[in-house]
């Protein structure tokens, strides 16, 4: 007996499909509108595989070779219809590929269920659902279906409520191919508004490199197509064949930014893996970029199908600002950001990815300086974080970032590590540097004094990062960084190969005579203070304050506690400059009292220079003017 195929049959799903329909209804509902983006990319498929068949046999094309993709709603009858003319299905195909999940580890897949619905979801998510996601917007779904090259009679209608069983009859279609028809829900009549589902099929399409058309009525109430995408994926052309407006167009789209891009950045990589790069370094930060929560600029496409916006993973946080797409062969389309999470492929790609833009960094540096200048203008805060981040790359990070430094005094940060070795003395084996709130306040520093006379170069660091980047740098290229506010300073010494443990306590003949001056104020200051030495970098300031060498910066300090941190209390050290007029005055003073004032002042003094707070800043003016006055009277 033959089989009538025109007859309708009602045939059970596999049981495994019965149990995947049910839970991806209730734990994708959040991600609803994907339905949308599943059956897109079905149709796109279909019309690839069609046209790879083709190859071989020309007659599938039945007289058009011209692909496309419609869509269509009826807001009366409550149904949104997606149609492609791509390689369709016979009966069997549909039996097989609709009605059973031709998956290997399907079970496998359901048994490793927890029951945890976020769990679940995460999971189902990366299982992929396919055709199935209708049923989340869907309470019955007809799918009507004509392969390619087959009679017009041999079409096949399938229809289900997806609730364990579908029902599969002939038909005659003239178009081949397959239109999917969706009853919506009762509840998901949202997507039944020309606004609202060209805006979802926008955004999973723009980039599908067939037409799409939504069907809509005109003003006169006439059906009218609009095309929906441009049906061009950019990043697949060759760089030879794109103009500049043509990236700058796809960068704002991308990027949503209305400016055009400082540079663009195109690859396509062919090896074990296969993908493709274009990626973009804005001209102006983007208001969130300090933001917590800040978008990642970047899409990943998956063999031409858009698979998720802010792609965080394919990028370090520290190039956050770049914008663009990663268009993969390798991943399955329906990738999920969880397995994102540790998947060697994304590494991969991630690591290509940083490392393409920091050639292209170097190479803008050399050949547009201009450019360049922009960029660490609006990034280079954010760069500079790559140090603490990606251990990998911190001393290329290191290269390319930009400082400001006491050689041109200017607060325009264009000095590079490499300038500052250039330029040092012989045997210097440190990069000195100095950190403070402020551009103003660092170059001004009286513990630059000594610095500026011996002509030795201090690099000027103000931004909050800098403290982490010299912390977690340590070296470059075989110099220590070494802030010129901690330890016991002696360039001297120190730059002239003498060995290392010598350099701890230094006294030179010098210093001695000031002993007694050094111990008076010591005592006069007494806990306040770790300890009271000479100082060796003062020329023009009577004192400073500096840290102790296994001290935290005092600015770092500053800058934790203002972060919430509780810190440890250390003292600071005052140097003094037993050469400046005040101290001269002080060795002279006889009376305690005045000699414990000039002592508190002094400190006071040396502490708002380095840009820290007083404790009692009404008691410094009041002994500051007790002791003006007292100078008027004695004058
Ligand atoms: P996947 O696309 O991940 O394979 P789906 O459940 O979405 O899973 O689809 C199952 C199969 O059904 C597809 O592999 C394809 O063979 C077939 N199919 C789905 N949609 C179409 C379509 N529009 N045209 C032709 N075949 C389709």
């Amino acid at each position: 007996m033959t089989t009538d195929t025109a007859q309708k049959e009602t045939l059970g799903f596999q049981t495994e499909v019965k149990q995947i329909l049910r839970l991806m209804i209730t734990s994708l509902y959040s991600n609803k509108e994907i339905f949308l983006r599943e059956l897109i990319s079905n149709a796109s498929d279909a019309c690839d595989k069609l046209r790879f068949e083709a190859l071989a046999d020309e007659k599938l094309y039945e007289g058009s070779s011209d692909f496309k993709i419609s869509v269509s709603f009826d807001e009366k009858a409550g149904t949104i219809t997606i149609s492609d003319n791509g390689v369709g299905m016979n009966r069997d195909e549909v039996i097989s590929n609709i009605g059973t999940i031709a998956k290997s580890g399907t079970k496998e897949f359901l048994e490793a269920l927890s029951g945890d619905k976020q769990k679940d979801a995460n999971m189902i998510g990366q299982f992929g659902v396919g055709f199935y996601s209708s049923f989340i917007v869907a309470d019955k779904v007809t799918l009507k279906t004509r392969r390619a090259g087959t009679d017009k009679s041999a079409a096949v209608m399938w229809e289900s409520a997806g609730d364990g069983e579908y029902t599969i009859e002939g038909m005659t279609k003239n178009d081949r191919g397959t239109e999917i028809t969706l009853h919506l829900k009762e509840g998901e009549k949202e997507f039944l508004d020309e606004y609202k589902l060209k805006q979802v099929l926008r955004k999973f399409s723009d980039h599908i490199t067939l037409p799409i058309f939504m069907q809509v009525k005109d003003d006169k109430g006439k059906e009218k197509e609009d095309k929906i995408n441009e049906a061009s994926a950019i990043w697949l052309r060759s760089k030879s064949d794109i103009k500049k407006e043509e990236y700058d167009e796809f960068y704002k789209t991308v990027s949503h930014d209305f400016g055009n891009p400082l540079t663009c950045i195109h690859n396509k990589l062919e090896g074990n893996l296969e993908y493709t790069l274009l990626l973009y370094i804005p001209e102006r930060a983007p208001f969130d970029l300090w933001a917590q929560e800040h978008r990642q600029g970047i899409k990943l496409y998956v063999k031409r199908v858009f698979i998720m916006d802010d792609a965080e993973k394919f990028l370090p946080r520290y190039l956050r600002f770049i914008r663009g797409i990663v268009d993969s062969n390798d991943l399955p389309l329906n990738i999920s950001r969880e397995i994102l999470q540790d998947n060697q492929i994304i590494t991969t790609i991630k690591n290509t990815a940083v490392k393409k833009i920091l050639d292209k960094l170097e190479d803008m540096a050399k050949n547009e300086p201009e450019n360049f200048k922009t960029f660490w203008k609006e990034f280079g805060r954010v760069f500079k974080e790559g140090v603490v981040e990606d251990f990998a790359n911190k001393d290329r990070i290191a290269s390319i970032s930009r400082f400001s430094s006491t050689f041109k005094d200017k607060e325009e940060a264009d000095v590079t590590l490499d300038d500052y070795i250039f330029r040092q003395k012989k045997d210097q084996k440190h990069i000195y540097y100095i950190v403070a709130d402020s551009f103003m306040a660092a170059k001004n520093s009286p513990l630059l004094e000594v610095f500026r006379k011996k002509e030795i170069e201090v690099l000027l660091l103000s931004d909050k990062v800098d403290h982490w980047f010299v912390n977690h740098l340590l070296e470059y290229k075989k110099k220590t960084f070494q802030s010129v506010s901690k330890g016991e300073l002696d360039i001297e010494t120190s730059e002239s190969n003498e060995k290392e443990d010598s350099k701890e306590k230094k006294q030179t003949p010098e210093d001695k005579q000031f002993d007694s001056l050094v111990s008076k104020i010591k005592k006069a200051l007494g806990e306040t203070v770790q300890d009271v030495r000479v100082s060796q970098r003062l020329v023009s300031s009577p004192a400073c304050v500096v840290s102790g060498k296994d001290d935290l910066d005092p600015n770092l300090k500053r800058l934790m506690e203002q972060m919430g941190q509780v810190m440890p209390t250390t003292k600071p050290i005052l140097e003094i400059n037993p050469h400046h007029a005040i101290l001269k005055r002080l060795d002279k003073e006889r009376d305690d009292k005045s000699f414990n004032d000039w002592s508190s002042v002094l400190y006071d003094q040396a502490v708002l220079s380095d840009g820290g707070q007083l404790k009692d800043p009404a008691g410094f003016v009041s002994k500051l003017n007790a002791l003006i006055v007292e100078m008027g009277k004695a004058g």
